[in-house]
């Protein structure tokens, strides 16, 4: 689904990024963890195609398609998600109507009809079913005024109506109670599924408790510098990043 070769990205020319690989299948959820500064959220910003991240080398292939010549409108609309760590606020943007928009800028893209608001209404019914989650936060302008677990609420609910492939959560457990936390966890773990895959950005092992990765990753100084399975992240509590970063550095 996802492949990464060699990736180097710079912001503010100075390199970040510096020759980063990974591959994530179809199904598959993997959790990237790493120190603080090691480019996690530049690698999350970097795939969305945001403003300010130039690209140097390397090369992403999405579903095998060019990710790099795609801008973020259309790299949406194929499928690709992201939940930012510092949502946007919108005031004056009613959240119903900005999950509308978005929805139906993804339908249309794909040539499919919109959909009404009656139709619409009964699916967000539906994927709030889902989540468990009640509709207090359909009504606000979007993210303005949202707690830190309801900006994550949010998040998750974005993803469960715009059905990505590839969702990249980036620190969803920053500043979350355990209570939001399950919530996050519970709505990756409702839309795990064969065909969508998930990369989870995380500092902490403590949301690994409740989604289970199928790998993990450690992110340091722009490289992906070890992967394993779920028990890395364990080991990763226990030990911290040094002697990993050592023995790369060795
Ligand atoms: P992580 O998410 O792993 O904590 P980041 O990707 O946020 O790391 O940051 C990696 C490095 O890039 C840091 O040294 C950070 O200071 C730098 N960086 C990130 N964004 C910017 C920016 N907009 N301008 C300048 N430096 C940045
Ligand atoms: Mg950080
Ligand atoms: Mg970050």
């Amino acid at each position: 689904m996802l492949s990464v070769k060699g990736l180097k990205a710079e912001v503010d020319e100075k390199e970040i990024l510096k020759g980063l690989d990974l591959d994530v299948g179809a199904g598959e959820v993997h959790a990237i963890m790493g120190p603080n500064g090691s480019g996690k959220s530049t690698l999350a910003h970097v795939l969305s195609g945001r403003e300010g991240y130039e690209v140097t080398g390397g090369s992403v292939s999405f579903e095998g398609k060019d990710l790099l010549d795609l801008d973020p409108e259309e790299r949406a609309c194929l499928g690709l998600f992201l939940a930012f760590q510092y949502p946007v606020e919108l005031p004056g943007v009613n959240n119903t109507y900005f999950l509308k928009a978005a929805l139906n800028a993804k339908r249309k893209y794909h040539g499919e009809e919109e959909l009404d608001a009656v139709s619409f209404m009964r699916l967000m019914k539906e994927r709030l079913k889902v989540l468990h989650l009640d509709d207090s936060l359909l009504k606000r302008p979007v993210n303005v005024g949202f707690s830190g677990g309801e900006k994550k609420r949010n998040e998750i609910f974005q993803m469960a109506l715009l059905e990505p492939k590839l969702a990249i959560l980036d620190e969803t457990d920053s500043g979350l109670d355990i209570d939001a936390l399950r919530v996050v966890a519970n709505g990756v773990n409702a839309l795990r599924g064969p065909e969508r895959s998930m990369i989870v950005v995380t500092h902490y092992q403590r949301l690994l408790d409740y989604i289970e990765p199928d790998y993990v990753h450690v992110l340091a100084k722009g490289r992906i510098i070890r992967s394993g399975g779920k028990e890395l992240a364990l080991e990763l509590e226990e030990k911290g990043y040094g002697w990993i970063v050592d023995e790369a550095a060795a």
